[in-house]
């Protein structure tokens, strides 16, 4: 009897582990209702049925609670008690005794599980800290429903802790198992973003800006801005006076491009900025917007003074030819006298500010 629970056990442990690998990407995707993995629990549940512990003629015993205890954590009620109903259609087809028993116990711990999760904020992360007391006040009424059986008083007896444990540590594992793969693709997503994010300005940095080059297409245009005598700001105020500018820039301008639009840091005290689908007078005008922008920034770590930055802008061109282009216009910018836009020759005529 015993062996066969391991058995069953061993199945919902490598099914679980299954399950999890088809969780890709965190946030976990399909809302409320992600139908393909309430499929595929109540397909873990089915096949625990085929692996039972043979109590007596048409009598089974199963960890098919858990795959329910596991969906009703995850997603809900509503959901754990489609699961247990698709389970409970495959055990009723089966056949034998003991279906009605068994599918009261299977609703009693979702129903449990269900009241834990409303009025106790209990989810499946609450459970991965293993703590087991939860774990087995959840699978404690399981064996109840084993009173019902004939000679139930003594079957009760018999089985009654080997079944609160054997489904309690099932559901531990499991929830460890789910949880380990809830965490690594958590993890993956923040290192993502942590390492496409520049630090001081919170903006995507160098390395998004040149993933992203890569995805740019023929309406798209390049903006490469650099502050005008950032050294002597550093040199006159100090290097943290000098971040705080660079986040106050950074700020002013990815609050006045469009929605459509990114801000990177490129390096040092040059931003890039991409605009997507932009018209070549449209591109001058937004360049504009954002130089006089800056203009008007006071910067309270200079003493309300503030900062001029040069843009060079380039509108035709691909991936490194684009940013070769902007650099070019910057540098022309630079040399007319900053804080003034450049377009890059063949963009369109060269327009000017300052
Ligand atoms: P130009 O108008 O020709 O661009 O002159 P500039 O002084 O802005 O250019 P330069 O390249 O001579 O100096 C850039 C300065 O930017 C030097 C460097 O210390 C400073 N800088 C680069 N990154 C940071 C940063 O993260 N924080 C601070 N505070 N300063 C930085
Ligand atoms: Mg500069
Ligand atoms: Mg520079």
């Amino acid at each position: 009897m015993l062996r066969a629970l391991f058995l069953n056990a061993c199945v919902l442990v490598t099914l679980t582990y299954a399950l999890s690998l088809s969780y890709r990407q965190w946030p976990l995707s399909g809302g409320r209702w992600p139908l393909l993995k309430l499929l595929a629990f109540a397909g873990m549940g089915t096949v625990l049925l085929l692996f039972p512990a043979e109590l007596g003629p048409g009598v089974v015993l199963d960890l098919r609670a858990v795959p329910v205890l596991l969906v009703t954590l995850e997603y809900g009620l509503l959901q754990g008690l489609s699961v247990a109903a698709a389970i409970l259609s495959a055990r009723y087809l089966q056949g034998g005794s003991g279906v009605i028993p068994g599918a009261l116990a299977l609703l009693l711990v979702t129903l449990v599980a269900g009241g834990a999760r409303r009025f106790a904020g209990l989810t499946l992360k609450g459970l991965a800290g293993r703590r087991w007391f939860w774990a087995a006040l959840l699978c404690l009424p399981y064996p109840l429903t084993l009173l019902m059986l004939p000679g139930g008083a003594a079957v009760f007896e018999r089985l009654a802790t080997p079944l609160v444990l054997m489904n309690t540590a099932g559901l531990l594992l499991c929830v460890s198992v789910l949880e380990g793969r809830f965490e690594t693709l958590w993890a993956t997503r923040s290192l993502m973003q942590q390492a496409e994010r520049d630090a001081l300005t919170a903006l995507p940095n160098r390395r998004r800006f040149d993933a992203d080059l890569l995805s740019l297409g023929v309406q798209d245009a390049l903006l490469l801005i650099d502050i005008d005598h950032f050294k002597r700001v550093n040199d006159t105020f100090g290097h943290p006076a000098g971040d705080q500018v660079l986040q106050q820039v950074a700020a002013r301008l990815a609050e006045v491009v469009r929605a459509q639009d990114t801000v990177y840091r490129y390096g040092g005290e040059e931003f890039a900025v991409i605009l997507k689908r932009v018209r070549c007078e449209e591109v001058i005008q937004l360049a504009e917007r954002l130089r006089v922008s800056v203009e008007a920034l006071p910067l309270g770590s200079l003493n309300g003074a503030s900062v001029t930055v040069s843009v060079g802008v380039a509108h035709q061109g691909r991936g490194l030819a684009l940013v070769q282009q902007a650099d070019a216009a910057l540098y022309a910018a630079k040399h007319a006298g900053r804080n003034r836009v450049h377009v890059a020759p063949g963009s369109s005529e060269a327009g000017q500010g300052g």
